[in-house]
């Protein structure tokens, strides 16, 4: 399986990033080392002071698809999580000045936590969905997926014009404003409508 993620999907984050809004979706990829499952706890790696969370909407992907027309992109997936896009700010800061690719600052083992998924019939609006990450028991990140600058089934669309979808991959949809660092010690609590889907510790 593959893991698709897209930077910049929410206006207010691309703002505090000092970037532009994008025009078409900005996609980068992680190997499946990266994911961090089960509520394990993640471990800060030595080669980075600056970790950040950035908590997504997570899509699975359920059905093999090739240019995949928006209108249809619905049948692709069946379930939506919550998961934790890590990011070492200090190596992507050095690696975007010197225009070099991000992988190292986004790619790297368990840098994708992801939580429970939900069977998506179970919300009304995937396009008005309220999620949140809790650091500590103080809310750090609330978003709405109706604020994203592409929508889920456009985002499935673009990204399948470059990328054949396969059963299993997932794609993170961006994050709103509010990122941070982690530290040493944190609880991260992740919730879609208020229900926690990833509980786990900064260790
Ligand atoms: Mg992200």
């Amino acid at each position: 399986m593959k893991i698709i993620a897209i930077g910049r999907n929410y206006a207010k984050h691309a703002k505090e990033m000092n970037s532009s809004v994008a025009e078409e979706p900005i996609v980068f990829m992680k190997p499946d080392t990266a994911l961090l499952r089960n509520n394990d706890p993640f471990y800060y790696p030595e080669f980075s002071k600056e970790i950040h969370h950035e908590v997504e909407i997570v899509v699975k992907i359920n059905k093999v698809g090739k240019h995949i027309q928006e209108e249809f992109a619905h049948k692709y997936y069946n379930e939506i999580g919550i998961g934790i896009d890590f990011t070492a700010r200090d190596i992507q800061r050095l690696h975007k000045e010197k225009g070099l690719p991000w992988e190292k600052a986004k790619s790297f083992d368990h840098s994708a936590a992801i939580g429970k998924f939900i069977d998506k019939s179970k919300f009304n609006d995937l396009n008005n969905l309220n999620f949140s990450l809790d650091i500590n028991n103080k809310t750090v990140q609330a978003g709405n997926s109706k604020d994203m600058i592409f929508s889920i089934d456009n985002l499935i669309a673009h990204v399948s014009k470059y990328f054949t979808l396969k059963i299993g991959d997932l794609i993170y949809t961006g994050t709103p404003e509010g990122v941070s660092e982690v530290k040493i010690g944190d609880r991260l609590v992740a919730k879609i409508e208020n229900e926690i889907l990833l509980d786990f510790e900064i260790k």
